[in-house]
């Protein structure tokens, strides 16, 4: 088996070891007979799978009383639209922080349904830093705030938290989900498409606040309706049934490895790893993003030329690197290191880049 070294941004790199209990328990699931996704998401063998996912989440992410946890279809794009949909009061409107490409398509979902207060906007400074934390104050009586904890294009995340007091904090966790402790009671609603750092795609997970699902507005279709999800116990529907249970296979390896906190010492010292081959390489490669603000999740970096970044691109693939060209919208090159990248893996990209920059500085 030639396994690439896989460096993609989304849908990226799951542990080998989710890959082959995949494939050993796909045709038979536990003594079924069938597969799981073969089976009624009603019956027993998916009842007991998707509780367990459930409850691993809350183990692993420290999911306090009061909240609730859903997987929902149509990706965090979905949440895009359903949060304005369900929680902007129009005379209010809501704040957004716009750090980044997603966060950007975020407000502009929200302005299709209200007022958008910008509370910041990186948007002139190409997206390179954030607002202090402690200097983002919410509008008085706004609906929510809103903001993206990690741009997976522009590599630019969040270290601390805005204090909202009582108005609800809503965070696009997609890229950095797990892997770092963070303190959910702090927020009112986490969501994730699954596909970065959790499993395959076809699933957001959305970690809300009951208090906050009780004020989802009640004359919505029944699916944009957060309240109906969780009276439903998040089985309104068929419920993305493979990536649940991928998902769970992915949380139970974390746990394996130590949960959290684990994910976040890997992830400091992967990052950190890069990083210092891009400031020590004299200036051949260049990080636009603030210092204080570089994401551990996507490394986002430059070369001194276009066709040097090519070059780098193409002689990264020759060694079975994979996923290394930068978002089509920014160019340049981004290395996506999600808990699934084995620290060999970035191990091997960090001796290359210095390889890289030595032949050809
Ligand atoms: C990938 C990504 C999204 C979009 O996810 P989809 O599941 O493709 O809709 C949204 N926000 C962030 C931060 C992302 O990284």
């Amino acid at each position: 088996m030639n396994r690439k070294l896989n460096f993609n941004a989304g849908p990226s790199a799951l542990p080998i070891e989710v890959l082959e209990q995949l494939q050993e328990h796909l045709v038979d699931f536990q003594g079924d007979g069938i597969s799981i996704i073969e089976n009624s998401h009603r019956g027993k063998s998916f009842d007991a799978l998707y509780h367990e996912t459930l409850d691993l989440v809350r183990e692993l992410l420290g999911v306090p009383e009061g909240y609730s946890v859903l997987f929902l279809g149509g990706g965090a794009t979905l949440q895009f639209g359903m949060i304005p949909m369900n929680f902007l009061a129009l005379e209010a409107g809501a704040d957004y922080i716009r750090s980044g490409s997603w966060s950007d398509g975020a407000c502009k979902d929200a302005q299709k349904v209200g007022r958008v207060n910008l509370l910041f906007d990186g948007s002139s400074g190409g997206y390179t830093t954030l607002p202090a934390a402690d200097t983002v104050k919410p509008t008085e009586g706004t609906s929510y705030l809103y903001l993206c904890s990690n741009e997976t294009i522009g590599g630019v995340q969040w270290k601390k938290w805005p204090e909202t007091g009582s108005v609800p904090l809503i965070v696009d966790m997609s890229s950095d989900i797990l892997s770092k402790p963070v303190p959910v009671d702090r927020f009112d609603m986490i969501f994730a498409g699954v596909q970065k750092n959790l499993g395959p795609a076809g699933a957001t997970l959305i970690i809300m606040k009951d208090e906050l699902a009780k004020r989802s507005r009640d004359d919505l279709p029944g699916y944009l309706n957060y309240h109906a999800h969780i009276q439903k116990d998040g089985l309104m529907n068929t419920p993305p049934v493979f990536t649940i249970w991928a998902v769970k296979l992915v949380l139970e390896w974390v746990k394996a490895q130590g949960g959290a906190a684990a994910m976040d010492t890997l992830s400091q010292r992967k990052s950190s790893l890069l990083y210092g081959v891009i400031d020590s390489m004299g200036d051949f490669y260049r990080c636009p993003v603030d210092p204080l603000y570089r994401s551990t999740m996507n490394v986002v970096f430059r070369l001194p030329t276009e066709e040097l970044e090519k070059e780098f691109i193409t002689a990264a693939g020759k060694q079975g690197m994979v996923g290394l060209k930068g978002h089509r919208s920014v160019g340049g090159c981004r290395a996506s290191i999600y808990n699934g990248v084995p620290e060999d893996s970035v191990e091997a990209l960090a001796g290359f880049m210095k390889e890289f920059a030595r032949t050809h500085g």
